[in-house]
Formats: C-alpha cells, structure tokens, sequence
C-alpha cells in the first residue's frame, strides 16, 4: 500500500537515475487514473488503489526502460484529438501542431471565398495532420498519402475513431496523388527529415519506424522528391506547407533557389524560437 505523493516521488527519483523526464511521471499518472492534476494533488496523500497501482508501476517500468509513454498508453494527444499510437507510426509530436495551426491560419487568409479546398497530407503516418485540418475546417476535401500500408492501417483506424473522411492512397510521396490526377489547393508534409548518420535518443531510434525519421543523407532526399513534382499536383493558386529540421534553414533555402528560383516562401520558428516549417506560395500574390 502507498499514498499517490509516495508512488509519484518514488518513480520520479528512478527518472532521474535513468535519464528519463520526470515530468512524464505525473503525465502518465493523469492519464491511467482519468483524474485532473489538480484532483490528484488534492487527495496526494490518499491511498492509492491497489488496481491503480499496479497498473501506475508496471507501466512505469516500461516507461523507465525508455518505451514512449505513448506505446504504454497505445496513444497520445494530437490538437486535443485521440490518436492511437503503435509501433507502425511515429508518434505525433507538439511542433506538428503548431504546423497545423499555420497551416488553418495561411488557409483562412487565402482561401477564404472557397467553397471547397483541396488538401494533401503527404507521409501521413498517425494521420495527425491529415485528421486536425479535415475537423477544423470543413471545407477541406482530405487525402493521405504513405509509402507503409501498417502506418495507412493505423491511420485509418485513427480517423475513423475521430469521424474525419479521408480518402487514403498508398505510395511514393506525391506518386499516388499525380497518378489519381487530383489537383490540390494545399500540400502538407511532416517528411523524415533526419540526416541518417545522426545519433539519437533511445526511446525514439528503438521504438519508432526508421521509414518515419531518415531522410537520406542531408535530411532532404523526401523535399526534393516533393519540389520535383510538385507542379504535377498543385493548383496555379497554391500552396505547401512543411515540417524541417532545426538546423535545415540555409540548405533548405539553396534547395529552393534550385527547383523554383525566385519564389514566394517563408521560414517560420516554432515555439522554442527554432526554424521549424516552410511555408511556399504560387500564385499568391
Ligand atoms: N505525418 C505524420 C506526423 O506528422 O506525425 C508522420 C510524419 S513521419 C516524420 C514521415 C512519414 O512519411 C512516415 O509515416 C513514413 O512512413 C512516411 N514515408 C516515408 N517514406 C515515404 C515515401 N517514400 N513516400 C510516402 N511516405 C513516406
Ligand atoms: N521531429 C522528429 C524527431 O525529432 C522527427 C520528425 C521527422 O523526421 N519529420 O524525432
């Protein structure tokens, strides 16, 4: 028998032995035991119930063995929407939201006398960003594409839990699109954008797809795939808008010069001030 306070402390002292943020303590704990943080810290010196607490300890451990608290969980929280989360996708992350965001704000300034507005999300994955902009405006007609039939099971599965209409298509990139001869008003596309050589942290580099995080060599290989055919699939009056690396800002820039030469973009920074998506506009003006 221990009190919530005590089982909390205990596994925030082994998070930190192990290298774990230990905030994900109480995060965890918020979600197994359905309760608010501030009705948890009211009753912190109550008595846990034994189911609570063997469920809390065993899913910890795994979490202490660097597992995401998303596979523990089998999902997270994506723009307040459930999305199941296994080992066939990458796990939605928080700057994918904000691209999300920029990505309804761009379509409110420039779309805005559309009836209709015609969306790609490009290696979908989750279906996070394909499922967010389909629910948060209606007059978006979805498609999602990826390469892996596991991650277009899961997201189906996602958007189905989520009621989002989504037209999913298998294949390489914009492939499926072209070949479908769908013209689109917007391109969104969380790439793998991961240079291969790169070290990472265990809990990503052991328990997400590879196929979801490497991006070739310099990170680029899937935004050159896109600058290539773009025009294939774009509407005259268009736009794309991506997710990069932190560090990809003056390559990212060169590889732009190269495919469109003077073209309308711009780079904005996520919530931690660094550059974090891409934004490039036709027929804008
Ligand atoms: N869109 C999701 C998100 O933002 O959370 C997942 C993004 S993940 C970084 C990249 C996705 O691209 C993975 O789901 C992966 O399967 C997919 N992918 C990798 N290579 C691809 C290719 N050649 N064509 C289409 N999709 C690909
Ligand atoms: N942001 C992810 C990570 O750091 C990678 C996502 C991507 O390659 N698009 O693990």
């Amino acid at each position: 028998m221990t009190t919530f306070h005590r089982a909390v402390l205990n596994f925030e002292t082994k998070c930190e032995e192990r290298n774990v943020p230990k905030e994900t303590v109480m995060a965890y704990l918020v979600e197994i035991s359905q309760r608010e943080r501030y009705n948890l810290y009211a009753n912190f010196d109550q008595e846990m119930p034994k189911e609570l607490e063997e469920e809390f300890s065993n899913g910890m451990q795994r979490i202490l063995n660097q597992e995401p608290m998303a596979h523990v969980l089998g999902y997270s929280w994506f723009y307040g929407y459930k999305m199941i989360a296994n080992p066939t996708v990458l796990i939605p992350r928080y700057e994918t939201e904000e691209l999300c965001a920029n990505v309804l704000a761009r379509i409110d300034e420039l779309f805005m006398d559309e009836e209709k507005i015609v969306c790609a999300d490009i290696g979908t994955g989750s279906g996070a960003i394909a499922i967010t902009l389909v629910k948060e405006e209606s007059k978006i007609s979805m498609y999602a594409t990826d390469i892996s039939g596991e991650a277009l099971e899961t997201a189906k599965q996602n958007a189905e839990m989520n009621e989002a209409d989504i037209t999913f298509l298998q294949g390489d990139m914009v492939q499926p699109i072209i070949d479908a001869n769908i013209k689109l008003d917007v391109l969104v596309c969380n790439p793998p954008y991961i240079p291969e050589d790169e070290t990472m942290e265990e809990s990503v580099i052991d328990y997400e797809p590879h196929v979801a995080l490497f991006g070739g060599q310099d990170g680029l290989k899937f935004y050159r795939s896109v600058f290539e055919n773009c025009k294939k699939v774009l509407k005259e009056k268009s736009f794309m808008a991506f997710e990069m690396g932190w560090n990809q800002r003056e390559s990212m820039e060169k590889l732009l010069h190269e495919y469109f030469g003077d073209v309308n973009y711009e780079i904005m920074k996520d919530i931690n001030g660094k550059d974090r998506m891409l934004f490039v506009y036709f027929g804008c003006e």
